[in-house]
């Protein structure tokens, strides 16, 4: 992690050649009257701030009066010659009661740093990405990202095409206000969003080939009051290209973000009651393990698709989605999903034509998920509606890959979800004529 913010230290060194510190700061994570964000209020608190010429002031006195002593090793280059790490020059990971899990080998001590390595530190606050959302009471959930690439010079590169344009600083965000996006609480949420303004940014530019090694460092706190901090995650997410680049073939050709249809439709907020951070966690959920482990978490989508059930409404763009994504993860399951999905949309479709009435084919597609574990009552199940639907069904696919039950049955209740979403737009439009 520490190298990471040292190589963002770099890669602004470089895109700001002339600039000092202080000027990166300012640019970044203070607002352009000076006052403080909820990001640098609670990124500095040990300093305690009252904005940016007060911060400023304090870090270059800390600079000029840095005790370096030889028995230190910087922890970072492993020169000479160094101070005790702190947490306004390295705000994640310092202290290893807190991090005990990551913190080097469990036995160091201290992490230290030389004072070359502390001007590189300071200047990653410049690299930060962050969005905050007012949450109950005057509790602020914050999520910040950073990303980093194979080399700093590379990284420099990419900042300065997708990201610089982007950056605005609000008090609660420093990603431009103006794009459309949604209500982001989880830090996973907030980099898919950031990741599908990448994915544009770079069809604009011509070509996605450049990402090389490109991850990101990804931070999330909650801040109660002025001082209580609790870090709830700091984690790093490798190899995102080819997430960036199933985005941009999902949005292709598409005037708006696709990906902000599905994203903002799979909320699972309560209409009309106030949106809290519950709403957010299935969400937040599949965006993890979708760039975390490169996994599509089923469970959690059939949550949300059931969810959507309930109000009638489909998640927008989702088959394309889906497609999309498992190619780029060479999902070997995907092969089927086409298939499966169809046959259940047939059953469900059918069943409608037959007159069957939608609540009755709502209850079928419960019934259907509560059979979880047992592939013969469910192609039972199964053959039952299909009786009553008239219509053919090939449970092949079912019987010669038991192994993948609960993945299949998914694929086959969202397509079954998908013939009642289209008849309720169907109806929708017959009540509008
Ligand atoms: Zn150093």
């Amino acid at each position: 992690m520490l190298e990471y913010w040292i190589q963002n230290g770099e890669c602004q060194a470089e895109m700001h050649r002339n600039a000092n510190v202080g000027k990166i700061l300012k640019d970044t994570i203070f607002r352009r009257d000076g006052s403080l964000t909820c990001l640098s209020r609670s990124l500095f608190s040990m300093l305690n701030p009252r904005g940016f010429d007060d911060v400023s002031q304090k870090l270059s006195k800390s600079l000029k009066t840095l005790k370096v002593t030889e028995k230190k090793t910087c922890s970072f280059c492993g020169s000479k010659g160094a101070s005790r790490l702190k947490g306004w020059m390295f705000p994640f990971i310092i202290d290893q009661a807190k991090f005990p899990n990551i913190y080097p080998n469990g036995k160091v001590e201290s992490l230290n740093i030389c004072k070359s390595c502390l001007v590189k530190s300071l200047q990653a606050y410049g690299a930060i990405l962050y969005s905050g959302q007012q949450g109950a009471r005057n509790t602020i959930h914050i999520n910040a990202i950073m990303f980093f690439s194979n080399d700093s010079s590379s990284l420099a590169d990419f900042m300065r095409t997708s990201c610089s344009p982007a950056i605005i600083v609000d008090y609660f965000t420093n990603w431009k206000p103006k794009i459309r996006r949604d209500v982001a609480y989880f830090p996973y949420e907030f980099l898919m969003q950031m990741l599908d303004y990448v994915a544009s940014k770079m069809i604009e530019l011509g070509g996605i080939d450049e990402l090389g090694g490109l991850g990101a460092v990804l931070i999330c706190f909650s801040q109660t009051g002025r001082s209580k901090k609790i870090y709830e995650c700091a984690e790093v997410v490798t190899a995102l290209s080819p997430l960036v680049q199933a985005l941009s073939l999902f949005n292709e050709g598409a005037e708006e973000s696709r990906f902000f249809s599905l994203f903002r439709s799979m909320r699972k907020e309560i209409p009309k009651r106030k949106v809290v951070a519950d709403a957010f966690v299935e969400r937040n959920k599949f965006f993890r393990m979708l760039l975390s482990y490169r996994k599509i978490d089923w469970t959690s989508l059939e949550d949300i698709v059931f969810y959507r059930l309930t109000l009638d409404r489909s998640i927008l763009y989702l088959d394309r989605f889906l497609k999309e994504v498992m190619k780029a993860m060479s999902d070997p399951d995907a092969q089927y999903y086409d298939q499966v999905s169809r046959q259940g949309w047939l059953l469900g479709s059918s069943l409608l034509r037959r007159g069957e009435r939608p609540k009755a084919v709502k209850a079928s597609i419960y019934e259907l998920r509560r059979e979880r574990s047992d592939l013969g009552k469910f192609l039972d199940l199964v053959n039952d509606l299909q009786l009553k639907a008239e219509s053919g069904f090939d449970d092949r696919i079912f019987r010669e890959n038991e192994r993948v039950f609960t993945k299949l049955r998914t694929f086959f209740l969202i397509g079954m979800s998908n013939a009642l979403f289209q008849r309720s737009r169907e109806s929708e439009k017959g009540d509008d004529r």
